[in-house]
């Protein structure tokens, strides 16, 4: 088994990490990294914010990682919540409904946010600025790298200068998109799920809000021409169009063939066109996430079809399921091995919402109701409405028995909306945490490296109807939130800690 060799001397190393892309992946775990001191590099081709148009939806999750980064109140600034998805038809009956909560919901968010990508790219970097043991260089290429068994060396061109230079890390992430050179330089291929479609996408800022254009985001099912519609923060909207093989990319991107194709819902009077792009949406996954020091993420690692809004989300999670592991092996607690985990718990979780996007990319390209029948996700419903997904994580085995037997590893934790307002995750980090029952209505929170919190009775009792609804006395969460064990046994809850979950199958130097 391969030891961890976080022990030996930064010295021997520029960085303990360089995460190669500063897209939304590689800045949010840079940012996760950076919070626990590690010594980090991000390094990025581009000398300014990616401005094609591309995300516009993230959901509770992913804004719980932004809060454990520390943006999510800037954030909530700049984002709508989304009231959810209509399929229409071509006389805009509707054949599918996926409405999404209104209120909070158990992950102390909204379900779905509206958002303009390039904003929330800023709050990431400027995030990362905070961090003297994070160093950000914008306008430099990864040009190649190479792993021995102790480290990996980097050579990169700053584009402005031409000059090359070289640093060696104890570990790589390849967060460097679509076409990684991390990805071909670890030798892992994609595996193809079959869904590749050419669609226009266009940006545009409306010079007034139009209440008639509807705050869902509506997808016009169609064999001939899908079209999605989205309804983004302030006077954004998007609309997004399947290409016939008939028409060129030029043709396309033809400024007067774009309002001719717009005009069913705007003219050039009501609107500026702000951004447009022509892009293969495609769905693959790689057969492999790690090699040794080297590792990939987001993009890099799976690409999705857009239809549920859930490619730059799935990047969020690898991020926040990767910075902890990364943090415990760089700070000599758990063997390497752990990172293996990574992909086994990340993996099958961004392959189902994948495949989920495939068929919901099938029922845009439907006109009939019974194929909207036979390809609805909750089909049986009379009412055809559609629940957001939400699957376990892949297994692992970093889990320690009795509690690998636990009913619930793998699923996504709630987060208490506290009495004052605040949300529990802010007073815990992003770290590890035991909530147990203490007595009929007395919870304890005790965060791994921090003192146990205080809570009031109100937030006490709210927590013990938590643990109730999960039938569990105590659990203990992981820092990106996912539980890592439960027990119904409040003699083992005192055993519950990190070091005795986490198998014996992960040494480190210290135990
Ligand atoms: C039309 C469209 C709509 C979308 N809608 C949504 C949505 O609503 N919700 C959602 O969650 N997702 C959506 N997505 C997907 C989302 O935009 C991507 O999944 C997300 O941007 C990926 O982030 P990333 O950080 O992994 O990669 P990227 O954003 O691609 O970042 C990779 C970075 O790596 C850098 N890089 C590459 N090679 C090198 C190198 N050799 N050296 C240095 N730097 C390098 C690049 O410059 C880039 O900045 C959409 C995508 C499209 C195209």
């Amino acid at each position: 088994m391969k030891r961890n060799n976080a022990a030996q001397n930064l010295s021997d190393y520029d960085h303990d990490v360089v995460i190669v892309g500063c897209g939304p992946t590689g800045a949010t775990l840079a940012n996760l990294l950076s919070q626990s001191g590690a010594n980090v590099l991000v390094i990025d081709r581009e000398a300014a914010i990616y401005n094609l148009p591309r995300a516009v939806h993230f959901d509770d999750e992913t804004m719980r990682v932004f809060q454990a980064v520390g943006i999510s109140d800037a954030l909530l600034k700049k984002v709508r919540v989304n009231p959810g998805m209509r399929f229409v038809d071509s006389d805009g009956v509707v054949l599918l409904d996926w409405p999404r909560p209104v209120d909070i919901g158990r992950q102390g968010w909204h379900g779905s946010y509206r958002l303009h990508q390039p904003d929330l790219e800023v709050l990431l970097r400027d995030a990362i600025a905070q961090y003297a043991n994070c160093t950000l260089k914008l306008g430099h290429e990864l040009l190649a790298l190479e792993q021995s068994d102790s480290a990996v060396e980097l050579t990169y061109q700053n584009k402005k200068t031409g000059t090359t230079e070289n640093c060696r890390s104890k570990y790589v992430v390849g967060c460097d998109g679509a076409n990684s050179i991390v990805r071909e330089a670890m030798s892992v291929e994609m595996e193809d799920l079959g869904f590749n479609e050419r669609w226009l996408v266009l940006d545009v800022l409306l010079n007034q809000d139009m209440p008639e254009l509807g705050d869902h985001t509506i997808q016009y099912c169609s064999s001939e021409q899908p079209i999605t519609y989205c309804r983004n923060p302030g006077l954004r909207r998007r609309w997004e169009m399947a290409l016939s093989d008939l028409v060129s990319d030029k043709q396309a991107l033809d400024t007067s063939t774009i309002w001719s194709s717009l005009s069913r819902w705007i003219s050039p009077q009501d609107a500026t066109l702000e951004r447009k792009a022509i892009y293969t949406f495609r769905s693959q996954v790689a057969k492999c996430w790690r090699n040794e020091r080297m590792l990939i993420a987001g993009d890099a690692a799976h690409l999705t079809p857009p239809f549920m809004g859930q490619g730059m989300c799935a990047g969020i999670r690898d991020a926040s399921n990767l910075a902890w592991k990364l943090t415990m092996v760089l700070q000599n607690e758990c063997a390497d091995v752990l990172l293996d985990s990574y992909e086994q718990e990340r993996r099958p979780h961004a392959r189902e919402y994948i495949t989920t996007a495939i068929a919901l990319g099938k029922l845009i390209n439907s006109l009939e109701r019974e194929n909207v029948r036979s390809i609805a996700l909750d089909g049986d419903k009379a009412d055809l409405q559609m629940a957001s997904i939400a699957p376990r994580l892949g297994s692992s085995d970093i889990v320690t028995e009795p509690f690998r037997l636990s009913r619930h590893i793998g699923k996504l934790f709630d987060q208490l909306v506290i009495a004052d307002g605040t949300r529990l995750d802010n007073w815990i980090g992003y770290q590890h945490v035991l909530i147990s029952r203490c007595g009929p209505a007395s919870v304890s929170v005790k965060p791994v490296k921090k003192k146990e919190l205080n809570l009031s009775v109100c937030d006490q009792v709210a927590l013990s109807a938590m643990l109730d609804q999960w039938q569990v006395e105590a659990v203990f969460v992981r820092p990106d939130r996912y539980v890592l064990a439960t027990t119904n046994n409040l003699n083992d809850s005192a055993n519950l800690n990190w070091q005795s979950l986490l198998s014996s199958a992960l040494p480190s130097a210290e135990y």
